[in-house]
């Protein structure tokens, strides 16, 4: 991987005029229409550097996360990932050298479907079988685009070249350049007669089904690539990839965090004192939870492995059981008098507190001269 800026020979905060500047330069010794041949592929990424660089969208993601952020952002129609120089080369040089009749046949676009997991789903691990719109190999013409029997028959214009040479100006001086054959679109033959179960596009419109596993601990956002497994291209060109975005829905009462979870469970405040074991709901059913006597509200009780399944490793995290100390809100005569009662026997039946033991209080105390 180089970087772009010094590919061009200008600073990271060069202005667009100068990028320009600095491309024509170089590419004025390495196009292969004044070069000669053997300088392509430092031509290539020359051009792939200023394509970038040149576009203050690109740039700006390039600046932000190098070539690795703009592969990322390939794919999903910007269709970046795969530059299509032979049309970069026509929009820089109005022609490009001719590289023989261009093939009917190209990939197809890389897709996205977004599937809703359960917290569940995502703890375990799970299978879905996804619908998805997308495009499969005519099965009438296999791809050829032709009406059964035919064939693609060679283009009287430019005789299968599928190109015509032209002098064209450009900023590099006067080149001979070819261009597509406006008859066979640079293809070099005709379809004399198309296929009419695909209108001669090679792939028809289906609506499919795919399985796919997700795996446990997959985090919210992740796409998972299914190499070849999105839309078959024009022309029996090769499929594309499919990614699935995982979404994942909110738990009622569990919070993720990472592969481990949290949850609360509210005690009453005799529980705490003198312990107990709780029922707790978690993704393994009721499980008990065991509280010690003394518990203060904010306590953690970890149960072990009851968490989000690790991704692509054994094991599961933990659930973190939060423990909330329930006051009661409404006692009855019976239940104020135990209180009171055990109020007095633990000296905390504060009628009157001796001495005001508050910072507060003390600063009061102070201010009042006692
Ligand atoms: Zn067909
Ligand atoms: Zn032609």
């Amino acid at each position: 991987m180089s970087d772009y800026y010094e590919l061009l020979g200008v600073s990271q905060n060069a202005t667009l005029e100068e990028i320009k500047k600095a491309y024509r330069k170089k590419a004025r010794k390495l196009h292969p229409d004044i070069a000669g041949e053997g300088h392509e592929e430092e031509f290539k990424k020359v051009s792939r550097a200023y394509e970038t660089l040149s576009d203050p969208d690109k740039r700006q993601m390039y600046d932000l996360g190098g070539e690795d952020a703009l592969n990322g952002a390939s794919g999903f129609g910007g269709g970046f990932g795969a530059p299509d120089l032979g049309t970069f080369f026509q929009s820089m040089f109005g022609g490009g050298a001719s590289r023989g009749p261009a093939s009917r046949a190209r990939r197809g676009q890389d897709s996205l479907v977004a599937v809703d997991v359960s917290l569940e789903d995502v703890a375990f691990g799970a299978h879905r079988s996804i619908e998805v719109d997308t495009y499969v190999t005519c099965a009438s013409c296999n791809g050829s685009c032709c009406s059964p029997g035919t064939e693609p028959v060679t283009c009287s214009s430019c005789n299968g070249s599928g190109s015509v040479q032209r002098m064209a100006r450009s900023f590099l001086g006067n080149v001979m350049t070819s261009t597509a054959c406006s008859t066979c679109q640079g293809f070099g033959t005709v379809i004399a007669s198309p296929c009419k179960e695909c209108s001669a596009q090679g792939r028809t419109h289906v609506r499919d089904t795919i399985e796919v596993d997700i795996p446990a601990g997959v985090a919210d956002g992740t796409r998972i690539r299914m190499s070849g497994r999105g839309e078959a291209g024009p022309a029996g060109g090769p499929h594309a990839d499919l990614y699935i975005e995982i979404h994942e829905e909110r738990h009622p009462f569990l919070e993720r965090h990472g592969d481990d979870l949290l949850t609360e469970l509210r005690i009453p405040m005799t529980a705490a004192a003198l312990g107990a074991t709780y029922p707790l709901d978690t993704l393994d059913g009721t499980q008990d939870v065991s509280i010690k006597p003394g518990t203060q509200s904010g306590d953690e009780v970890i149960l072990d492995g009851l968490g989000v399944g690790h991704l692509r490793r054994h094991g599961r995290g933990d659930l973190h059981v939060s423990i909330v100390v329930e006051t009661p809100r409404h006692i009855d005569s019976q239940q104020r008098e135990l209180l009171q009662q055990l109020a007095a026997l633990r000296g905390e039946d504060g009628v009157a507190p001796a001495k005001d033991e508050s910072v507060l209080g003390k600063l009061k105390d102070k201010l009042s001269g006692h």
